[in-house]
C-alpha cells in the first residue's frame, strides 16, 4: 500500500505533534524509518519508537562506546574503506571482552566492505563458513545480543554519517551480501538458529527499516527449505529487498556494487592486499592467524571490557557520536 507524498508528510507531521518533549533530537529521516517499518500508521510507529526509546534508555544503548579515529578504540569487526577511521581488524586488544573473541573466532569471516552504488556501506559474511556448533557451545546468546548491539551502534554512529557525508543525502541503510559458499547441514543447528532468530528480532524491532538490500549469493538448492522457515520471522517488506542467488550472482551483485567495491572472490576486482585477511578476514579460512582470548580480555558479556562501558558513560570521547542528531 503506497502514500502519496502528502499523506506521507501529514503523517510525519502527525507523529512529530504526537510526540511532544519526545521529538526533541530526533530527525525527520529516524521518524521515517518507524513510519515506513509500520507502513505509515502513526499510532503503531509511535508505540515502536517508544519502545526503541526505552529499550536505548534501559540497557544504556545511548552509552555505548564506539570505536572512532580519535578515541582509538579496538574494533569490533573489520572495516575497509571508509574516510572516518583507517582499515583495521578485530584484534584480541585488551579492551576487547573475551565474549567477542569467542564469537568471532567461529564466524566464517566478516567485514564492512566499502560503499555500494546507493552510497549504502556494504556488510559482507562468509556465512557458510560459520561454526555453528561452536559459536553456540562457546558463547551465550546474550554474548551474542550484546556483540550485535556494539556492531549496530558503531554501524549507525559512525560508518553511517561518514557515508551521509560522503554521499551527500541521509544514509541509515547497510547492504549485506551473505556468501553461502560452505554451507553444510552442520549449519542448521538449532540453538545457532535461535541466536540469529534473537538478533533478527532485536533488529526489526530497535534499528527498523536499516537495511538497503539483501544478497544470499552461492545459496545451495536446499536452501530454500530453510528460506521458508526463516521468511516467518521477517516482516514482508524486508522480504522485498532480499535475493537468494546461487552461482549466478555476480551480475547482479555489479548493478548495487562499483567492480572496485566487490572483492574478487565475489565478482568484483577488489582484493585489499595492503591488510591482513585480504577483502575479508577468517579464522576458519586461515587468511589471518588464530585469535585466543587471554587473561587480559575480561570475560564479561558485553562487547568491550568493563572499564571501556562504564567510560562510555561518562565521557563523550570513549561514547563516540551520537546517535541522534539535534532536529534543525
Ligand atoms: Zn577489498
Amino acid at each position: 500500500m503506497t502514500k502519496t507524498e502528502e499523506e506521507q508528510n501529514e503523517a510525519l507531521q502527525q507523529l512529530s505533534k504526537e510526540l511532544g518533549d519526545l521529538k526533541i533530537n530526533l530527525e525527520t529521516e529516524y521518524l521515517k524509518q518507524f513510519l515506513i517499518a509500520r507502513s505509515w500508521n502513526v499510532k503503531a510507529a509511535k508505540e515502536q519508537l517508544e519502545n526503541t526509546l526505552s529499550w536505548r534508555k534501559e540497557n544504556n544503548v545511548d552509552l555505548h562506546p564506539v570505536a572512532t579515529e580519535d578515541n582509538k578504540l579496538p574494533l569490533l569487526y573489520p572495516v575497509r574503506g571508509f574516510s572516518c577511521l583507517p582499515d583495521g581488524n578485530l584484534e584480541a586488544h585488551p579492551d576487547i571482552s573475551s565474549a567477542v573473541l569467542r564469537i568471532y573466532r567461529w564466524m566464517g569471516g566478516s567485514c564492512l566492505h566499502k560503499t555500494d552504488n546507493d552510497g549504502c556501506p556494504v556488510y559482507i559474511e562468509r556465512l557458510g563458513y560459520h561454526a555453528a556448533k561452536e559459536i553456540a557451545k562457546y558463547s551465550t546468546s546474550e554474548e551474542v545480543s550484546h556483540y550485535h548491539t556494539g556492531c549496530n551502534e558503531f554501524l549507525h554512529r559512525v560508518i553511517m554519517k561518514d557515508c551521509s557525508k560522503k554521499a551527500g543525502k541521509h544514509i541509515n541503510r547497510e547492504t549485506v551480501i551473505f556468501d553461502c559458499t560452505g554451507m553444510g547441514w552442520h549449519q542448521f543447528h538449532m540453538p545457532a538458529l535461535y541466536y540469529i532468530k534473537a538478533i533478527s528480532d532485536t533488529d526489526q524491532k530497535y534499528y527498523p527499516e536499516t537495511l538497503n538490500k539483501l544478497y544470499l549469493v552461492n545459496a545451495p538448492s536446499a536452501f530454500v527449505m530453510v528460506w521458508r522457515v526463516v521468511k516467518g520471522w521477517l516482516d514482508p517488506g524486508t522480504i522485498d529487498k532480499i535475493q537468494i542467488l546461487g552461482k549466478d550472482y555476480k551480475e547482479v551483485l555489479l548493478k548495487q556494487i562499483p567492480a572496485e567495491n566487490l572483492p574478487s572472490f565475489l565478482g568484483g576486482q577488489c582484493t585489499c592486499s595492503h591488510i591482513s585477511g585480504g577483502c575479508v578476514p577468517s579464522q576458519i579460512l586461515k587468511n589471518i592467524p588464530i585469535m585466543e582470548s587471554n587473561s587480559d580480555n575480561e570475560n564479561v558479556s558485553t562487547a568491550y571490557s568493563t572499564t571501556i562501558m562504564e567510560k562510555g558513560k561518562t565521557d563523550e570521547h570513549i561514547r563516540g557520536p551520537a546517535f541522534f542528531q539535534e532536529s534543525k
